[in-house]
């Protein structure tokens, strides 16, 4: 008996201690386009851990990012994360995050910002069959345009954010009328009418039915632990170009302006960018990490060093609508 009330008295201390350390709510709203389950295995290490209950409510970058300038005057989501920097304009323009207070020393320098931070970072390749073209000779996006590759490249749909991204970057990178040319002599070469996702560019290539294909190198590393033995067999017999200029995105994540959970916002992005998270986004999902305290998985190293090109993650989303715009125009499907 005096056992049990000495645990009661100890349980509302607790709870007394809880309540007055703060006054938000043990949870933290997160709206997420990173549908990935190495996300959902975090997001359930962070619960346990720190006992604040995630809500996890997912959807498509450019819809997230709709949804919050909706609730603007009143948020209910705390934290925003999503797999492309194109989102990162306009959520700056609409003022919608807030100021990050979290160390960023140990970051890549150029993968943050006052009010967002790079969690892993994606470079956009051209992958090969590396049985029927050992050496190719493809080095560059504007070598895909050579008539010689005429019905040889496979690409995703231009409704697809990467591509939206690639691209968008190529007019930062070069202007409009050389991206317009670029897009023209890609679709000029395409193999088949845009279709599928980036894995089955790939399946597309090692089935034949093209030379070349536009894909994340994420993806590659993904097949290679699929249970299905076909995407472990593609994911072994496909070769990865990097281009000169490597096209380097971003998935980012930033805190929401106003949001109701502001410390448990905060504990969460500190968490995913804790050395146990970053190397969990290399070693499952082959995504390179930010954290400058930690080797590039295994997975990825035979791969090698590449030349990353050049890019304004801040500006990118700047580009969106003349990309668009561009797609349309060379009837980019
Ligand atoms: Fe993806």
């Amino acid at each position: 008996m005096r056992k049990l009330s000495l645990l009661l008295i100890l349980l509302l201390a607790l709870s007394a201690c809880t309540s007055v350390k703060t006054e938000e709510s043990k949870e933290v709203n997160i709206y997420s386009a990173r549908n990935y389950d190495v996300d959902k295995d975090l997001l359930i290490q962070f619960e346990n851990e720190t006992g604040i209950k995630v809500n996890l409510f997912e959807g498509k970058g450019d819809e997230l990012i709709e949804r919050l300038k909706l609730e603007q005057s009143e948020p209910i989501a705390d934290i925003f994360m999503t797999v492309g920097a194109e989102t990162l304009y306009p959520a700056l323009q609409n003022d919608l995050l807030a100021d990050l207070g979290i160390n960023k020393d140990t970051l890549e320098s150029g993968y943050y910002g006052d009010k967002w931070v790079a969690l892993t970072r994606r470079a956009r390749v051209i992958v090969y069959d590396k049985v029927n073209n050992p050496n190719p000779t493809v080095q560059n996006l504007n070598d895909l345009t050579d008539p010689q590759y005429s019905d040889q490249i496979l690409s995703r749909s231009s409704t697809s954010s990467y591509n939206l991204a690639l691209m968008a970057h190529q007019i930062q990178l070069n202007g409009k009328d050389a991206t317009k040319e670029l897009m023209l002599g890609l679709v000029n070469n395409f193999a088949r009418t845009p279709t599928g996702n980036d894995r089955d560019q790939a399946k597309a290539v090692i089935a034949g039915l093209g030379q070349y294909a536009i894909m994340n190198t994420y993806y590659v590393a993904a097949m290679e632990r699929s249970s299905e033995p076909e995407e472990v067999k593609v994911a072994n017999q496909i070769g990865l170009i990097y281009p000169n200029e490597t096209h380097v995105n971003i998935s980012w994540i930033g805190q929401i302006k106003n949001s109701p959970n502001p410390t448990n916002a905060q504990l969460l992005i500190e968490f995913l960018l804790s050395e146990t998270a970053q190397k969990e986004y290399a070693e499952k999902n082959g995504e390179y990490p930010v954290l400058n305290t930690i080797p590039v998985s295994s997975l990825l190293l035979p791969w090698g060093d590449f030349n990353k090109a050049e890019i304004d993650y801040e500006t990118l989303g700047q580009y969106s609508i003349e990309t668009v715009q561009l797609f349309d125009e060379v009837g980019w499907e």
